[in-house]
This record gives C-alpha cells, structure tokens and sequence, in this order.
C-alpha cells in the first residue's frame, strides 16, 4: 500500500523532435506520477531558450491547459519529486535550471547523491551560489565549472566526482541528453513515438503516449539525442553494477519493463517462490492492494489456494481528510483499506505484502481482518526482512524505526499479532527477479555497493 507520510521516488522524462513537447511530458509524468507527489514540472525549449512551469502537487493540479500553451518548443524534460535530499519547498522543484558557461540547462534528476554534502560544502567554499537544499544542485555547479561548450565532454568530467545515484534527464540550447550513473541504481529508458526519442524512468510513460520501448540507457552511459538522431557515449565506465531491486518489490508500476524484465513477472514470481518456501495451510489467499495484488496472485496459483479480494481499498482518498471529532480506531488505515467480513468471516486466512518496514501499517490490516471474522491470520511478506536504509533514492526510514533491524521474525510476528509470519529469502529474491549479480539489496542485506561517507542514518 502507499502511505501518505511517506513518498515514492523520482520520475524523469524528456522528448525531442514532437510538436507536443509538453504536452507529451504532461503524460509522460503524469504517468510516472506513482513515483513522487510532492513537486513536479516541465521546461522546454523554443528557439534556444527554456520556458518552464514547475509547482508543488500533483501533475494534474499544477498543469493547466494554459500553462502547457505556453511552454512552447519541439523539445522537453519533466520531473515528479519527492524529496530524499531537501525539503519540500519550491526551489527544490524541478527541473532546475541554469545559465552556465556552455548555455541554458535544465535538468530533472532521480536518485541520491552519497557525497552531496561534502560536495555542497567545497562548492560553496569555492563561491558557488546554491538556491535550494536538494542535492542535485551540485550537479548543475559542478557543471558551471567546465568552460567547453561540449555538454557531454562536461559531463563525463562533472561526474566523475559523484558517488551514489543519477539518473538524468538534461536540456541545452541544442539536445536532450539522458544519463544513468555507472552503477545503473534507478532505471532510465529510450523509446520513440514516430520521429521523436523520449527517455523515461519507467516504460509505462511510453505505453500512454504511444511511443515504443527501443532500450535501457546502460549503466555509466551518456546518451544525446539532437535533430541528427540518438548518439551515446560510455566514457563514465562501468565496472559494478547496482540496480535497484526494490524497484521490483515495490516502486515501479507493475505495467512497465524495469532494467529490461516486466515488474509484473517479478512480482508474481516473488510470490510463488513464497509460496515455494512457505507453503501454509488456509482458506484464502488476500493481497494488501495495490502493491500486494501480484505476488498474492502468484502465491494463490503456486499454492492453489483460492485468491480473494478480501480487503477493498478507496482509491478515492486524498492526501488530508476531516477525522471526527471523536476517535476511530485505526482510522487512518481504515480509510484507506477496507477488510470485509463478506470474504473474510471464519476463514483462514494467508495476506500478503510488498514489504515490511516499520510494521505499524501490517498491525492495523491484521486487527481489521480479526475485527472482520477471520478465524486465523498468516502475514507473508513477498520480500526479505527491511533491515538497512536507503541511501540511493528510496524514502526508507532510518534503521531504528526498520523493524527488522531490531527484531527477530518472532518479535515482529507478536508485534503485528499474526498467527504467523514469514518473509522470502534473500536467495528468494535472487531467483524471482533473476538477479545472478549487479544488483543493490542493500535494504534487505546491508550491503553497501558504495562507501556511504557520513550518511549512515539512525
Ligand atoms: P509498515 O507499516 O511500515 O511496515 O508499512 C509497510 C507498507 O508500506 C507496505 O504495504 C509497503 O507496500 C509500503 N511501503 C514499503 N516501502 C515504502 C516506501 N518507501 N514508501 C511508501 N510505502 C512503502
């Protein structure tokens, strides 16, 4: 499920050669919109300069058809943020832009910096003027240093001197540029919709406007693409890949294609192996929606257990309500998902998740589904135990509020007051997301793929 007090990731996009620009990145993000809902915005580019329109909210509240009209230009990026790095304020809105020795740029970034801060602080003692508290503002100073006018011989010198996750979408007087650092942490693709290229986060942005996957940009790659086509470069190396795999578990939609494979496969393949290695005797099988429904479909096919929609959610919920005056128990769960006795009453009952974080969420759906009748609740969790933070662009909380990175699975199975509890391997994961190597599951097994600096939270 998604919560309101936390955010989902960045999405980025970014077309050349449409007469729709902006509107196709309207979609393009609107698309992508499951990725961040803090900020979001657009910049084009008309005759060599950028127009932009950027605000706090959702695609479809901060766009109009007014504005979209006057962001004019064949070409443009757009950007969903939540903030990792920063507050939620304005100028941390993007995509940023600036006015640098090689031209305009505009750039929309997903990802986290490890090394921002000491960045930040040796930027700032050699003069540079920083607007906001986000970290991909280093990228642009570090991009105002270089003095060719070559955007892309720049770049490969600019970062270089980043550790941690980018992926970039980028606009100048004269291309649009995608990047993907050399460990691959977030996805980035390329697709074309007749004449025009179009990069994106995740594939679902091209299956709205109708554009067709080409391929992901690789690890360590810099692509450009101007009116004499698509051109890359693979200077910035790659030795150590590190994709995300919670992308799979829980992030990406499950419609796109993420570092090449459908996150619906992954995810159904997460629950069947789940119930590969934890075969339970029950009724039912009830996904916690949205993010549960596939692996529960999975766990019910490999288990034959029948599947049953047993908890209804209301997709209609906004992200502030009136609570009354007088307390409901649980009502912030219950307004979100509703358990109902019509499925639930005297059965015995497996339900399934994404994840597990803080266990609070998991506590609140297990009482309900009592409340509702059931005679017997078993929580499987279709990922490993959360047991590190995220410091690559995920929103995880610091490791003392990560249940799993105090608790033993008995703990967390009394806490969450299940009958019983289990969790998918971590060689579980491996096998459903066919990850032989090159990926980062640093959540699941701390294993850092970088030094973290002074990150380390909590
Ligand atoms: P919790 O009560 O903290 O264990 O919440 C677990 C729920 O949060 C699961 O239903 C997940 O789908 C969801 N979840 C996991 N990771 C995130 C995240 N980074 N942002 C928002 N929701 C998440």
């Amino acid at each position: 499920m998604s919560k309101s007090s936390w955010k989902e990731e960045c999405g980025v996009f970014g077309i050349w050669g449409h007469p729709e620009a902006s509107r196709m990145a309207y979609l393009g993000i609107y698309a992508l919109q499951h990725r961040g809902q803090e900020s979001c915005g657009i910049t084009t580019l008309h005759r060599g300069s950028h127009f932009f329109h950027k605000g706090l909210g959702r695609v479809a509240d901060v766009f109009t058809e007014y504005e979209l009209d006057a962001l004019k230009g064949t070409a443009a990026i757009g950007h969903n943020r939540y903030s990792t790095e920063g507050g939620n304020h304005l100028p941390n809105a993007q995509p940023l832009f600036a006015e640098i020795p090689s031209g305009p740029i505009s750039m929309a970034h997903n990802g986290n910096i490890v090394n921002a801060p000491e960045l930040r602080n040796e930027l700032i003692q050699e003069g540079s003027i920083f607007q906001g508290t986000n970290d991909s503002e280093c990228i642009l100073h570090l991009l105002a240093k270089q003095r060719s006018r070559d955007i892309v011989e720049n770049l490969k010198v600019s970062l270089k001197r980043l550790v941690g996750a980018y992926s970039l979408t980028i606009l100048t007087d004269n291309k649009l540029v995608g990047v993907r650092d050399p460990m691959g942490f977030r996805p980035l693709a390329l697709g074309k919709l007749d004449k025009a290229y179009v990069l994106a986060s995740e594939t679902c942005a091209f299956d709205l406007i109708g554009a067709k996957y080409i391929r992901d940009i690789e690890p360590g790659e810099i692509v450009w693409i101007d009116d004499s086509g698509v051109h890359s470069d693979k200077a910035l190396g790659s030795t150590k890949t590190a994709q995300c795999i919670f992308e799979y578990v829980y992030f990406s939609r499950p419609d796109s294609y993420v570092f090449g494979k459908s996150v619906y496969g992954v995810r159904k393949r997460l629950g069947q192996t789940l119930a590969l290695e934890h075969p339970t005797e029950a009724d039912i099988v009830v996904p916690v929606p949205d993010s549960g429904l596939p692996a529960a479909l999975g766990y019910s096919q490999q288990s034959q257990i029948p599947f049953e929609y047993g908890i209804i959610r209301n997709h209609y919920v906004g992200r502030t309500f009136i609570e009354p005056k007088s307390s409901i128990r649980n009502f912030g769960v219950k307004v979100k998902l509703n358990p109902q006795s019509a499925v639930l009453k005297d059965k015995r009952v497996i339900v399934i998740d994404d994840s597990l974080v803080r266990g609070t969420t998991s506590k609140k759906i297990i009482g309900l589904i009592r409340q509702a009748g059931a005679k017997e609740v078993h929580l499987r969790i279709a990922a490993p135990p959360t047991v590190g933070p995220c410091y690559y662009g995920v929103d995880t909380p610091t490791r003392s509020e990560l249940i799993a990175s105090s608790n033993s699975i008995a703990q967390i199975e009394k806490f969450v007051e299940a009958d019983s509890l289990r969790y998918l391997s971590i060689e579980g994961l491996k096998k459903a997301a066919e990850d032989t190597g090159g990926y980062c599951r640093a959540c699941f097994d701390n294993e850092y793929p970088t030094p973290l600096f002074n990150k380390q939270k909590g």
